[in-house]
């Protein structure tokens, strides 16, 4: 079985200081911390949860967490364009962005590699997402939130899977996650070829980014990439200071606030 390994030692040492300096944490890089994190938010988000988790839960919760990656994704890719994540910026614009980047333009495998720094930040880089709930939670809610922020922590993972090899893969994951993600894979609800399509942009062509979407979701990633061929335009028109990044962040928010709110007015 093969041993990930950084394609460059500096990463390391600037990733240790973005994480001191973004998350306020001792950086300790081990399994164990990370669980640690993920299983206190789950089980804090499980101790209010007085409901049982319905289908209905689980169905909306999945909707719900795709469509914050598909409008949080195109805020990173904005990121990608409009700030210098690796010199100038390296210090302000989070963890998630500096793994991203060196995942998608230095080598792939980074993302594997720094793997805790990569599931934090679905969790500390996030605020946003956590904090829209707020107003939407109530004791009616809290299933649907609990299987939201499962749907959502298992993101990340699966974006590793997709960049490993079967033997990787076995010592990557433990067998329930590796085996679950083949089965998704079978049964078309992830796809690392339509993965490998997102990746098929490079540094000279950061705007031409397609495949917003990690997990199956039908409509949603067309009307995605609509809107950010429509932001790009604009940008490229005006040429206001960082149009992109904040077209992309006020999109991302009021989609995640009419999500929210519709569900709850609709569904519950
Ligand atoms: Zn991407
Ligand atoms: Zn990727």
């Amino acid at each position: 079985m093969v041993e990930l390994k950084t394609t460059n030692p500096n990463y390391i040492t600037n990733m240790n200081r973005i994480m001191k300096d973004n998350y306020l944490l001792p950086v300790i890089n081990n399994k164990i911390y990370y669980m640690i994190v993920a299983v206190n938010i789950l089980s804090l988000i499980g101790l209010l949860f007085n409901n049982r988790l319905s289908v209905k839960d689980v169905g909306l919760g999945y909707l719900l967490s795709q469509i914050t990656f598909l409008s949080g994704h195109a805020v990173v890719h904005a990121c990608f364009i409009e700030y210098d994540i690796t010199n100038k910026d390296i210090d302000n614009t989070g963890v998630g962005n500096y793994v991203a980047y060196l995942h998608h333009y230095e080598n792939s495998k980074e993302l594997p590699y720094f793997w805790m720094q990569h599931r934090l930040s679905y969790i500390f880089d996030t605020p946003l997402v956590y904090l829209t709930w707020l107003p939407f939670i109530n004791s009616k809610l809290l299933g649907l939130f609990f299987s939201y922020s499962g749907w959502w922590l298992l993101q990340g993972p699966l974006h590793e899977w997709y960049h490993l090899n079967n033997s990787e893969r076995k010592h990557h994951f433990n067998p329930i996650i590796n085996n679950l993600f083949h089965l998704s894979e079978k049964i078309g609800m992830v796809s690392t070829k339509h993965h490998q399509l997102h990746h098929k942009h490079q540094k000279n062509n950061l705007e031409d980014v397609e495949k917003f979407s990690d997990m199956y979701i039908p409509f949603l990633e067309e009307i995605e990439q609509k809107i950010w061929n429509f932001n790009v335009n604009i940008k490229n028109k005006y040429k206001w200071k960082k149009t992109l990044y904040y077209l992309s962040s006020i999109q991302h928010f009021i989609v995640l606030l009419a999500s929210f709110a519709i569900t709850k007015k609709y569904c519950y």
